[in-house]
């Protein structure tokens, strides 16, 4: 069993009752420390990261405001980058969680509450949905955020990237995007950006100095580099994506196995859903689920 796949039967475990549910660390000394992009929302901070059953130290947490990534290059994705490079994280997970504000405030309520701070409607960027990247669907918003990370050329092939949604209530996660699946479908997707850009990395360097391939980040660039390489990939990618894949490409276009499997996990969820009808055990919080107790106990 691989490491989230632990991670998520641990917390099914736990949520459904089984008090001896919980993460053996030692055993995934190889796929430790994860690296996790969430939400600021501060009810995370009760949930995250006990209910995945990871211990503090192992857990590497990115927070932005709807747990958002705006580009391949963008800040967020520098910080990823460096987690991976510079803090050895081995695999990346985009946690969503429901009822987050960013999926659920309008336009106009926004602008609203920017005046009422002393923010006028003119001061903001004239696409203010776009801008702050406000959303309709937490699931979507999630499975866009693990595509982009996956397309950015900072993130290795062999990186697994997930995504989770967790359940602000209940601490019980959803996985949207299987990571190990998609994993193999990544090297194809890779050389398909990097062929059709001809030069990419080469193109890259030349803009900056920045080194993709080693760590060398000239500390003073790497803000400017990001903003000026993003417009170009960003570019490059979606010439890519609406063009017809090219023929040595698979049929289905890179994307649709994680929109499948996602599709079909959260299709199964439903039904389950259906199937129970009862709702899933609340756990006392905080926190709801406390595996660090059973990691003392440990199996080795
Ligand atoms: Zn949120």
């Amino acid at each position: 069993m691989r490491l989230f796949e632990a991670i998520i039967d641990a917390n099914h475990r736990a949520v459904a009752g089984d008090q001896n549910a919980g993460l053996h660390p030692a055993d995934f000394a190889n796929e430790l420390p994860v690296v996790a992009l969430t939400c600021i929302d501060v009810r995370l901070n009760a949930l995250l990261p006990e209910v995945l059953g990871v211990p503090k130290d192992q857990f590497i947490w990115l927070r932005n405001a709807g747990n958002i990534i705006t580009g391949p290059l963008s800040s967020t994705m520098r910080s990823l980058a460096l987690a991976c490079a510079v803090k050895g994280g081995k695999e990346i997970a985009i946690i969503g969680h429901t009822d987050c504000q960013v999926g659920k405030t309008t336009t106009m309520a926004l602008i609203d509450q920017f005046r009422a701070l002393g923010v006028e409607r003119h001061l903001l960027p004239a696409n203010v949905n776009e801008f702050f990247g406000m959303f309709a669907s937490e699931r979507a918003n999630v499975i866009k955020a693990v595509d982009v990370v996956r397309q950015s050329p900072l993130i290795g092939p062999k990186i697994p990237v997930h995504g989770l949604l967790v359940d602000i209530e209940t601490g019980k996660v959803e996985w949207l995007v299987n990571g190990y699946q998609t994993l193999d479908t990544v090297a194809t997707r890779m050389t398909a950006v990097l062929t059709s850009a001809g030069h990419t990395l080469d193109a890259l360097k030349s803009l900056t100095d920045f080194e993709i391939g080693g760590i060398k980040f000239p500390e003073t660039k790497i803000g400017e580099t990001v903003t000026r390489a993003e417009d170009w990939l960003s570019g490059k990618i979606h010439e890519l994506e609406v063009k017809p894949p090219p023929a040595a490409e698979p049929a289905a276009p890179p994307g649709s196995s994680v929109l499948r499997a996602t599709y079909e996990s959260w299709r199964r969820g439903k039904e389950r859903e259906k199937a129970k009808s009862t709702v899933p055990p609340k756990i006392a919080a905080p926190p709801p689920l406390r595996p660090k107790l059973r990691f003392q106990k440990g199996r080795k």
